[in-house]
């Protein structure tokens, strides 16, 4: 099996909760997760690793409080990027049905396109109220 189920994102972004403080741009609500039904290995390996990256770029922005949090949000990027790259190199069967989407570099940009405006519009922060279309009555 090479690719990985995003089921688990749904169910993760709506522990996740907005804070005022400038400090913790995305609340983390580690003491939920105990009360979740149980998750086969693959949701849990996605859901690990989804809410440590959010941990990881809390916890950079609490130890540099001077950092732009855009800075930070566009490395930790960077670096989902680089790793799914890397984890998506296809195993080099040409017969390989399942890395048959992803056996060119254009093949992956396009998956990683699709799976990072997938994950943008299940995420709870897609919208804000402080869009510019939003209406203010
Ligand atoms: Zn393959």
């Amino acid at each position: 099996m090479h690719a990985g189920v995003t089921a688990g994102f749904r169910q993760y972004a709506a522990l996740i909760d907005l804070s005022g403080a400038r400090s913790i741009a995305v609340e983390w609500h580690s003491d939920q997760l105990s009360q979740r039904p149980a998750m086969d290995p693959t949701e849990q390996f996605f859901d690990d690793a989804f809410g440590k990256t959010v941990e990881l770029g809390n916890r950079l922005a609490e130890k540099h409080d001077n950092a732009d949090l855009w800075d930070i949000a566009d490395g930790l990027l960077a670096g989902a990027i680089q790793y799914w790259l890397y984890a998506r190199q296809p195993c080099g069967n040409p017969r390989c049905e399942e890395c048959q989407p992803i056996s060119t570099a254009e093949g992956r940009l396009s998956e990683l396109r699709r799976l990072a405006a997938q994950f943008a519009e299940e995420s709870e922060y897609y919208h804000s109220p402080s869009d510019s279309n939003v209406g203010r009555a």
